[in-house]
């Protein structure tokens, strides 16, 4: 079995353990690429995501108010690299598994990635860069918190698979992750999933 030396399995970050989680505390690594009212924006998009499945996203103080897993998130200019075999890898983000079922508790999201994206994205046939500043914002701030809900779901689901449509789907487009609303990233029902307040 090729796991990864660096990271101790603990039995506590099983599986079994993470199907209970309900309140999950992220505990974002400072200093930031972004700014509070930025960083409070990815949040909301990853509150709005998972509170349909039951789960409650605290963060700052609210990350240490006993929730039942804690998870550390790393928002970095730098953009995807290291070793693609042990990484389940959305094109912004990234979270590593030690063996089958068994993620670390720490996810990755690039602003540098995004950011790469956002240069080259068109809308209406108009680079997005040209837009107003704050719909480029937008699309900073979405694509951070889209990307982070999708990684949350590698974790939560214990699994590095993909799905063909929804929250788990590998690639999100610039107009996906400018869309306004939500529909887009809910969990696709085919996925195998054991969430406690499954909607699905
Ligand atoms: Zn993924």
């Amino acid at each position: 079995m090729d796991l990864a030396p660096r990271a101790v399995v603990r039995p506590e970050a099983g599986v079994s353990r993470r199907a209970q989680v309900r309140r999950l505390g992220l505990l974002v690594e400072r200093p930031l690429p972004l700014d509070e009212r930025q960083l409070a924006a990815v949040m909301r998009e990853v509150a709005g995501i998972w509170q349909p499945y039951g789960i409650e996203i605290g963060w700052g103080e609210a990350a240490r108010a006993a929730p039942d897993a804690r998870l550390r998130v790393v928002i970095t200019e730098a953009t995807p690299g290291g070793e693609p075999t042990r990484l389940a890898r959305a094109t912004l983000g990234w979270i590593e598994f030690v063996g089958p079922g068994r993620p670390r508790d720490v996810v990755t999201v690039s602003l540098g990635a995004v950011r790469r994206l956002l240069d080259a994205a068109r809308l209406f046939g108009r680079p997005l860069t040209l837009m107003a500043p704050a719909l480029q914002d937008r699309f900073i701030t979405q694509a951070l918190g889209r990307s982070l809900a999708h990684e949350i779901g590698h974790y939560l689901c214990g699994t590095a698979d993909h799905a063909p449509r929804g929250l788990m789907r590998e690639r999100f487009s610039p107009a996906e992750l400018l869309e306004p609303g939500l529909d887009a990233y809910r969990l696709d029902p085919q996925q195998r999933c054991e969430l406690p307040g499954s909607v699905r």
